[in-house]
């Protein structure tokens, strides 16, 4: 009836009187499904290791200290996995037994308890409901895994495509200018726009693989947190990357006392290069943008905001300006690829942060991310 790995299908039984897991297992037989049976719980933990569709426990074999170990081991499941047990009450116990040990069994989550003496369709209905559950369980792992190799292999795509493009434009841009410098005497003004047009586009082409190249590396981020580094340093590194504009618009920048956190230099100086870039770029005219860096601590995690007195955002956008090329503006005013916010959301999002944007049209904006501390 439940055709798959018979392993990951099979009953673990525990039950310390002999006769009960033998009964157990010859009544289960009738569903076509394999049974194992352990001596003890720590042989139960084991057995658990290598696969199981649906674990039945005969509650006296099963001790606090044990519902422990077992708690333990089930908070390191995948996501995905919720283990189906059914418990069987002692024989003859009162009932405020049963709702006592109910209360100790709950930290194991997914569990059906059953009064004893039982019979053999009630232990049947309970094994085929909690393997059909378990069924869809692994379900739910296959189409998980589907969808990380799914997402992997766009990754790969993205890196290579972008990467590998970068190749034949770079002998667009240098043989285009090769021809304006050797040949742009002989060509008329038709010519020279029409050669300045190919110069433009190349560059820009390479600004837009540039960040997209960034955009796919970002996914690469290991998942553990690196040691704790002051936040001031990056920021130092991106302000003098900024320098330039900072002289020509006459910015100001404010910096509150930043903390130590836990996150890879060269990503937090990312975050703050396109954040503070973004904050004097989009400046309002004639008037010099006022940036103001700052940092809170909120239970575990840092949340920096970065603010501006600058155009601001409609509240319509606040979320779209987060995805890959996405701009508010057409190319003419503000320069830019559209992909700096989704980089930084990939970056804040690999250290299990966030980042949102709060804003009025007109009068500035407050973009805030989180990391560990
Ligand atoms: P880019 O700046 O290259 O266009 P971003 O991804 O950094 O790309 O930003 C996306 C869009 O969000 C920008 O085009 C702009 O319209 C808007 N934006 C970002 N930061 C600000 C800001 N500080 N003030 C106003 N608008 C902003």
């Amino acid at each position: 009836m439940f055709r798959r790995d018979a392993l990951e299908m099979r009953v673990l039984i525990l039950a310390p009187v002999g006769r009960d897991a033998a009964l157990l297992a010859q009544t289960i037989a009738q569903l076509d499904i394999d049974t194992a049976t352990a001596r003890d719980a720590d042989v139960l933990l084991q057995m658990m290791a290598n696969g199981f569709g649906a674990i039945i426990v005969a509650d006296e074999a099963m001790t606090i200290a044990h519902l422990h170990q077992m708690t333990q081991w089930l908070s390191a499941q995948p996501p995905w996995s919720d283990p189906p047990f059914i418990i069987l009450t002692p024989n003859g116990r009162p009932s405020d037994h049963t709702s006592h040990r109910a209360q100790e069994f709950s930290s194991l989550g997914n569990f059906t308890l059953i009064e004893r003496p039982v019979r053999p369709e009630t232990i049947l209905s309970a094994v085929r409901a909690a393997l059909r559950a378990r069924m869809k369980q692994y379900e739910a792992r296959s189409r998980q895994e589907a969808l990380l190799h799914a997402n992997a292999d766009l990754e790969q795509f993205a890196y290579s495509a972008s990467h590998d493009l970068k190749e034949p434009l770079r002998n667009i841009s240098i043989f285009s200018e090769l021809l304006l410098a050797e040949y742009g005497q002989s060509l008329d003004e038709r010519g020279t726009r029409f050669l300045q047009v190919v110069r433009e586009s190349s560059h820009r082409m390479d600004q837009l693989l540039g960040d997209l190249l960034g955009y796919a590396q970002a996914a690469n981020i290991p998942d553990e947190l690196p040691e704790p580094i002051p936040a001031a340093k990056p920021l130092e590194v991106a302000l003098a990357n900024l320098a330039v504009a900072i002289r020509e618009t006459d910015a100001r920048i404010t910096i509150d006392a930043l903390p130590i956190v836990r996150i890879r230099e060269i990503h937090l100086a990312q975050l703050f290069q396109n954040l503070v870039g973004n904050a004097i770029k989009y400046c309002r005219d004639g008037v010099p943008p006022e940036v103001c860096v700052t940092a809170k601590l909120t239970s575990d995690r840092w949340v920096f905001s970065i603010a501006d007195n600058g155009i601001g955002i409609d509240p319509q956008y606040t979320e779209s300006i987060f995805g890959i090329f996405k701009r508010l503006h057409a190319n003419g005013k503000y320069a830019g690829t559209g992909m700096g916010l989704a980089i930084c959301q990939r970056i804040v999002e690999r250290y299990r942060g966030r980042i949102w944007v709060e804003s009025k049209p007109g009068n500035g904006s407050t973009f805030f991310f989180t990391i560990p501390s």
